[in-house]
Parts: structure tokens; sequence; C-alpha cells
């Protein structure tokens, strides 16, 4: 996807503080952090959101890097919050498939429809 900023930073066009990247998957910093830490994780291949038919194999490859940056980013032990916003209601503002890893501090304890 040539518009896609995910797919540029994928192929390295655009810059992005890389935490972890193979073949098929890349996590990288957040623009714009939530928490102390938030890293997204992504796959190199662009797929609109986590329904958009997405390999099973491939979201297996993908999760499993959850715990590796959640090690890597020293939030193992204390724990984080994983998210996948999905959609207009969901809030997606990226429409390449990403995994959100948020931690380094509590969650705010709400979580519910928006005011
Ligand atoms: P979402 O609302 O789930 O689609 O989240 C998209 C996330 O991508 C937001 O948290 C943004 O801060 C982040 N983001 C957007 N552009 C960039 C970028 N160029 N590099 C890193 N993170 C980005
Ligand atoms: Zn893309």
């Amino acid at each position: 996807m040539s518009d896609c900023i995910f797919c540029k930073i994928a192929a390295h066009e655009i810059g992005a503080q890389i935490v972890y990247e193979d073949d098929e998957v890349m996590a990288f910093e957040d623009a714009n952090p939530q928490l102390p830490v938030h890293t997204l994780i992504i796959p190199k291949a662009h797929y609109a959101h986590i329904g958009d038919a997405v390999p099973p194999e491939l979201l297996g490859q993908l999760f499993s890097k959850v715990g590796v940056v959640a090690g890597l980013k020293g939030v193992d032990g204390d724990g984080y919050r994983v998210v996948v916003n999905t959609g207009e209601d969901g809030r997606q503002t990226v429409h390449h498939l990403h995994i959100h890893v948020l931690g380094g501090a509590q969650m705010p304890i709400r979580m519910g429809p928006a005011d």
C-alpha cells in the first residue's frame, strides 16, 4: 500500500524507533505514547485490521512477539495491556493492523463507552 504510513515504516522508507524486527514482523515506538512504554507491533505485509483475512500463522507470529517486546521493554514483570483497535467504533486511526503494548505505569481503571 503506497500511501500507508506503517507500510513505509516496515519498508524503512520513513523512520521509527525500531524495537524488534524480523522478516515478517516489526515493533517500533508509538510516536504519541500514552504510557511510559507504548510500542506497536505490526506485520510487514499490509492488512487493514485484525479481521482482514490475516493468515492464522501470521497472527501467531505477530502475537508471539508481544511477550518478546514486553521483555525488551522491561514490562514483563509488572504487566502491561495489549490493545488492537479495530474500525471506526474501535477508534482505529492507522489502517494497517497493529498491536499496542502499553505499560510502565498502571492503566487508567475506567474502560467503557466514550463520554
Ligand atoms: P490506532 O488508534 O490504534 O490506529 O493507533 C495508531 C497509533 O499509531 C497511534 O497511537 C499513533 O500515535 C501511532 N502513530 C501514528 N503515526 C506514527 C508514526 N509515524 N510512528 C509511530 N507511531 C505512529
Ligand atoms: Zn500498510
